[in-house]
């Protein structure tokens, strides 16, 4: 067990079992194409999968520039713009679930090896914006206990390093892993709205240096590679709404950034989140008022 003290609550892997809208304006952010579901039987493959996107060499661009990322694919966010409509409800037990952050949210520092900096130039030294401007949304395919502890196991090889930087599990716990400030591994060769970066001349473009990756524990129905399984619980929405709604405001995000591990994958073998239901996540943001802001982008 590698849990080390933090300022936040820090829980052991052993606890961590326990652990009507008015639609108006889409948010027109720039639609994925379907892909085939996850093909994972095990972490290993995981690994495995990682290993290949990550390690096919970009084709060289010219006189030794950045290669170029590939065209542009659009983003309809399935978000809509909502100011009127709120769930006084929904909202009430948002608030009061806040308040009580420290019950439900806590920190697990991770091995060192499975994250890194966000790099403030490419591999060819090329200035990038490291801020965070998407967030992609995952989910584990196997158990929170499973993710976790491949995350804290060393992974020298950059080829075998993988994190993400929130887990929710089904009860609704969150788990910060990686601060935002820093880059977690979650997804390989990738792009978002045409845009990648390169970090490493060995591997291929990625949004990791400019992403947000909060990952969904998947139900027990979903521990295969069909295309569906029951969905998440309404304990993982209320603190996904409540994650996210932390992370538009601290970075300034249109609720267009939020996307998914599907939409940005370009290597076409991630189908995740599967069976995620926008309409849950509108509800919550909605209440939030995370939702009524000018049409983006
Ligand atoms: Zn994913």
């Amino acid at each position: 067990m590698r849990c080390r003290s933090h300022p936040k609550a820090t829980v052991g892997i052993a606890g961590l079992a326990a652990l009507s809208t008015i639609v108006t304006i889409g948010f027109s952010s720039t639609s994925g194409r379907p892909l085939n579901a996850d093909g994972r039987t095990s972490l290993l493959e995981l690994l495995e999968q990682i290993s290949r996107e990550k390690g096919q060499t970009p084709e060289a661009g010219p006189m030794g520039s950045s290669p170029q990322p590939p065209v542009a694919r659009s983003w309809s966010s399935p978000l809509t713009r909502q100011c009127s409509g709120i769930d006084p409800a929904i909202r009430r037990r948002l608030e009061a679930q806040l308040r009580r952050e420290s019950s439900w949210r806590a920190t697990v520092p991770i091995d060192p090896t499975n994250f890194g900096i966000r790099h403030p130039e490419d591999a060819y030294g090329q200035p990038l914006d490291t801020t965070p401007r998407v967030v992609v949304l995952h989910e584990t395919v196997y158990s929170l206990n499973s993710a976790v502890n491949t995350f804290l196991t060393p992974h020298p090889r950059d080829e075998d390093q993988v994190s993400y930087h929130t887990l929710i599990g089904l009860n609704g716990k969150v788990l910060d892993l990686v601060p935002p400030s820093k880059r977690a591994y979650g997804a390989g060769y990738s792009a978002f709205l045409g845009e990648w970066a390169i970090t490493n001349k060995r591997f291929k473009g990625s949004v990791n240096n400019f992403a947000l990756h909060l990952s969904l524990e998947t139900p027990r129905n979903g521990a295969n590679n069909n295309s569906s399984h029951h969905g998440y619980t309404r304990q993982q929405y209320d603190a996904m709404a409540l994650v996210l709604s932390d992370w538009i405001k601290a970075f300034n995000l249109p609720p267009a950034a939020i996307t998914t591990h599907r939409h940005v994958d370009i290597g076409g073998e991630r189908s995740d989140p599967r069976s995620f239901n926008w309409s849950e996540l509108q509800l919550r943001l909605a209440a939030l008022g995370d939702l009524c802001v000018a049409e983006a982008q």
